[in-house]
């Protein structure tokens, strides 16, 4: 009699898009549970694998002799669960990414590495009470009394059974609205989980010492993790597990969150749904928002009930529709809290301003005046260095980067000309490497450049206490070492900096205080942009930024926005003018239906790359015919593949082509009988040269 046999069809990283199944088969003398974590071998290399079934009979196809047996099993870790699974599989599956590549990504890295006796010493130290009562904030945890709009938006989640849109603006104390509701939830069930996701890693620090402050007396400190990509790898797995056993009541954190084991979750948060950082652009490019609405809806259908709200002052168009339509619920919250007027919008006409104008002669005014009452400004420009290009006047030679279609940018704190894209960073010519010009000089202008501009046109001004008025600057660059960003924002807080310049980067979520002026130089671009979702991110990015003014309402009532533009009729200030986000929606929403854009259609892109732009097109092309021949291709627009906006980056050709539907089901079933087509294709001579090749589902740029 031969000894009992199990097979279990293991999940495991394999390659994109290579030709092994999403499951592999294996034997095992134990029964295995679904969602157990096992190592397993493949070739020659042992892996981590998650069992995904786990039958006593071989499958039908297998040759016995074939199936390797499972190296090991991880103890001390319960499986992880059926919604964890099915959510996982559903991401792989509208995504069009393999199933194990999806499942072993929302897996902590370091849980992939560890040998198995590392394994048991990390578990022994995940057990031990992770910090002392003594290190418990000692500040204020009661939560204040709240608005008439809160307590109202609060009693209508509590019975809401669709996803929830929380409109409300910059202020109005949205935040306050996500602590109350997550104290509900968790003071209701003694098991149950919040997911709190916020778009940056920078925002986290600020949102997890609220929620620490509030829960960790009643919890314990240890309630609230944080999970983002910022943390250590040793970091990541300590959340990961908190929140996988339950330890963790509380999980901030960024996209990647979505897919943490959370097996009591009731109540998902996306703040600030609105941001683009929630889709993420490489691997599988998931719409953490979207996996949270589904994910939510999972949940409830498993027999629990779980809550997601979506919270913006300025929504994505495709909730915005989701809530007129009726599938969201929105609830508005359109005051700010204690009252702060939200600020003026004052228009520059450029047309009306000196030739050459930095800052129009009214804004300097309006920005000394200030700095002299004690009060803070923000000045935007969407484009970090010193200047975009560095050109000769004497030939025309520009500092174009010769690996890809750009301009390399030039950064004089350290002379260098630097390429956005690819990272060619070279130190800047003497002289004109074409005619030996001698003056070659900075064209356009960029945050490091206005730092300096605006130093220049602040000196000899004064702040109250006598002191010289003091200019900073936030963007990537200056932010890029550890510390640095905590620092800076720091200096902001305290009032040492009166005048901050910087990217979109200093425009969201931060609280500052003493800021009542807020002005954006280079607001135009977006206007004429060729991407339809341009005004959309212009129009809340102004507003994000016009939220930074006037937080205090003492201070309040004199907070101002402005804008210098080229076009001050435009109807998107028409809108920005009232805070009239709904009215610019609509406006958005009708333009949108006219041209059949999304919501009202739903797209995807096939994205190569390859060696020369001949052969991603040929590969394109291939493809495009094969789609047409697939069952329900004639509900699609299959549009010819062009070359992507950014054509070459790092001497590597990019070209892509769009699919559309009017129906989300019929895209979907044509992108999922496509994939065999599309490993033939990347075969044939024609596309000799493909480097890789992958979709994008519902994506933010065309
Ligand atoms: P939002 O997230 O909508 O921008 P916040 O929740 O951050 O707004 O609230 C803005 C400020 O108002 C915060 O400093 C917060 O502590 C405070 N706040 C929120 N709700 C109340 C309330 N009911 N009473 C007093 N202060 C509040
Ligand atoms: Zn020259
Ligand atoms: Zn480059």
């Amino acid at each position: 009699m031969a000894t009992e046999q199990h097979w279990p069809s293991v999940v495991v990283p394999t390659p994109a898009h290579s030709s092994l199944a999403d499951c592999l088969t294996y034997t095992s003398p134990d029964a295995l549970a679904p969602g157990t974590l096992v190592r397993v071998p493949l070739g020659k290399r042992d892996l981590l694998g998650v069992v995904w079934e786990c039958p006593t009979q071989p499958p039908a196809d297998l040759a016995c002799e074939q199936a390797r047996a499972v190296s090991s099993v991880l103890s001390g870790i319960s499986p992880l669960n059926a919604e964890w699974r099915e959510l996982v599989l559903f991401a792989a599956q509208y995504y069009q990414r393999a199933l194990g590549e999806v499942a072993l990504a929302a897996l902590p890295p370091q849980l992939r590495d560890l040998q198995p006796d590392q394994w048991q010493r990390r578990l022994k130290k995940a057990a031990k009470p992770a910090q002392a009562e003594a290190d418990l904030p000692n500040e204020d945890t009661t939560a204040p009394a709240l608005s008439t709009e809160q307590v109202a938006a609060l009693a209508a989640l509590a019975t809401a059974t669709q996803p929830v849109l929380l409109f409300g603006s910059t202020g109005s104390g949205k935040t306050e609205v996500y602590l109350q509701a997550a104290h509900k939830v968790l003071a209701a069930d003694p098991l149950a989980q919040v997911l709190v996701m916020v778009p940056e890693i920078n925002l986290t620090p600020q949102l997890q010492q609220r929620f620490t402050h509030r829960f960790a007396r009643l919890y314990g400190a240890a309630a609230v993790v944080a999970l983002h990509s910022g943390m250590t790898p040793a970091q990541r797995l300590t959340s990961w597990l908190a929140a996988h056993t339950g330890a963790a009541r509380i999980v901030l954190g960024t996209r990647m969150a979505v897919l943490a084991s959370l097996p009591h979750l009731r109540l998902i948060v996306v703040d600030e749904e609105h941001d683009p950082s929630y889709k993420s652009q490489d691997g599988a490019r998931h719409s953490a928002r979207d996996l949270a609405v589904y994910r939510a809806r999972l949940v409830t259908r498993h027999g629990a009930n779980c809550q997601v709200v979506l919270g913006s002052a300025t929504p994505s168009l495709e909730s915005w529709h989701a809530a007129t339509a009726g599938r969201y619920l929105r609830l508005d919250m359109a005051s700010r809290v204690g009252g702060g007027a939200l600020p003026a919008l004052r228009l520059l006409n450029m047309a009306q301003q000196p030739k050459g104008t930095v800052l129009a002669p009214a804004l300097l005014a309006a920005l000394i005046e200030r700095a002299q009452r004690g009060e803070q400004a923000l000045l935007l420009l969407n484009r970090r260095g010193y200047a975009p290009v560095l050109a000769c006047h004497a030939c025309g030679w520009k500092s174009q980067c010769p690996s890809c279609s750009a301009f390399r940018v030039f950064h004089k704190i350290d002379r260098t000309l630097r390429c956005h894209h690819c990272g060619l960073t070279e130190r800047v010519p003497r002289a004109c490497p074409e005619c030996g010009n001698l003056d070659i000089a900075p064209v356009g202008k960029g945050t490091e450049q206005l730092e300096e501009q605006v130093t220049a046109l602040l000196s000899g001004q004064q702040r109250p206490d006598g002191q010289p008025l003091r200019v900073a600057r936030m963007d990537a660059d200056s932010t890029r070492t550890k510390g640095s960003l905590e620092a800076q924002l720091e200096r902001m807080h305290s009032g040492e900096v009166d005048v901050l310049v910087g990217t979109q980067m200093v425009a969201k979520g931060h609280d500052f205080r003493r800021i009542t002026l807020v002005a954006a130089l280079n607001a135009d671009a977006a206007l004429f942009a060729s991407d339809y979702r341009a005004p959309e991110r212009m129009f809340s990015l102004l507003m994000q930024a016009g939220g930074r003014a006037g937080r205090d309402a003492a201070l309040s009532s004199g907070a101002e926005l402005w804008v210098q533009t080229w076009h001050p009729t435009h109807s998107l200030f028409t809108a920005l003018k009232k805070h009239d986000f709904p009215a610019f929606a609509a406006q958005q929403l009708e333009e949108r239906e006219a041209a059949q854009l999304p919501p009202f259609v739903y797209q995807a892109l096939l994205r190569a790359e390859a060696r020369t732009q001949e052969a991603a097109q040929a590969f394109l092309a291939a493809a495009r015919e094969a789609a047409r021949a697939l069952e329900g291709a004639e509900h699609l627009t299959l549009f010819p593949p062009v070359p992507m906006a950014m054509q070459r980056v790092a001497n590597v050709e990019r070209a892509q082509m769009l699919l559309e539907s009017t129906s989300r089901p019929a895209l979907q079933h044509v992108l999922t009988h496509w994939h065999t087509a599309l490993t033939a294709c990347r075969a044939l001579p024609e596309a000799k040269g493909l480097i890789r090749w992958a979709i994008d589902v519902d994506p933010l740029a065309i």
